[in-house]
């Protein structure tokens, strides 16, 4: 379950930022605009944010809002119109610093679960002769170890989804980036992974930034709630958890009154931030 620095090391790239600490993430001044003219639309900002390494951050606030717009800002896949996005103090590098896990769990459909991990190992740089170790790691980290060889369409969407996963942690990197990736999944399915997901995340050093619009999922995962106002996204709440990250089992921790006291303040704050 620790998040393996020394491998990563090893490849030479994954989670070396710059000279700042692995994880840490910091946006200074952040303005996101799109488009031009009469059709200029600014969809995240200002924004100033730092985040510890180690942290679970989750981003919630209405569809629209520009949640993912920062979390593409963190990812490297874009850079910001105005301000500045450091991770690991220095620039974001896509599959570099982060590992990314989308809505969809975007696949190779023809090629087995492992054969997808394998990609990702290369990808990586992990050598050949290490990867069925490392594949055998990561499936056993998200719960697949039994559909190691079937192929992706033949599995169910939750596991499609924990494939992501253990694709997006191929490469250790230190920082976890989520964009709603259980919002398809069945209500069921989507609790299962909430808990495989918080328990992964204990202990593992990485930084973990979630992005939902749920405000029960924001409560039960994050170890800190950022509340997003609408359009253009700026922090309207910052909210740290006080949750229990062991010792508690996950159904005593839904039936909990801090819990459901965590999840009412975030549900009104985001309602509220969205008006
Ligand atoms: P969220 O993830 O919270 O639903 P997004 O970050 O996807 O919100 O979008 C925020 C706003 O920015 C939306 O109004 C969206 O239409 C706009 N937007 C996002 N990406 C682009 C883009 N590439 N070009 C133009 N507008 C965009
Ligand atoms: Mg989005």
């Amino acid at each position: 379950m620790s998040s393996n620095r020394t491998d990563a090391e090893i490849d030479g790239d994954a989670g070396a930022g710059g000279d700042g600490v692995p994880g840490g993430i910091e946006l200074s001044g952040v303005t996101q605009r799109y488009g031009s003219g009469a059709s200029e639309v600014t969809a995240v900002g200002p924004v100033d944010l730092t985040v510890p390494p180690g942290e679970f951050l989750v981003l919630v606030g209405a569809s629209g809002c520009g949640k993912s717009t920062l979390l593409r800002l963190i990812a490297g896949f874009e850079e910001p119109t105005v301000g500045e996005v450091r991770v690991s103090g220095g620039q974001p590098k896509p599959g570099v610093t982060s590992g990314v896990v989308f809505q969809q769990p975007r696949l190779f459909p023809w090629k087995t679960v492992g054969g997808n991990i394998d990609l990702a190992l290369k990808y990586a740089r992990v050598p050949k002769q290490q990867r069925p170790k490392r594949r055998a790691e990561l499936l056993d980290r998200v719960g697949l170890d039994d559909v190691e060889r079937r192929r992706i369409w033949e599995i169910s969407g939750g596991q499609q989804q924990r494939v992501a996963i253990a694709r997006a942690l191929a490469a250790e990197t230190s920082l976890l980036l989520l964009d709603e990736p259980f919002a398809a999944l069945d209500a069921l399915t989507r609790e299962r992974l909430q808990e495989d997901l918080r328990a992964v995340s204990i202990d593992s050093g990485r930084t973990n930034v979630f992005v939902t619009h749920s405000a029960d999922e924001a409560a039960f995962l994050g170890t800190r709630i950022v509340v997003l106002t609408k359009r253009p996204g700026q922090i309207a709440l910052d909210i740290p958890s006080d949750l229990p990250r062991t010792g508690v089992s996950a159904e005593e921790l839904r039936g909990s009154p801090e819990y459901a006291a965590l999840r009412a303040e975030v549900g009104a704050a985001v309602k509220a931030a969205a008006s």
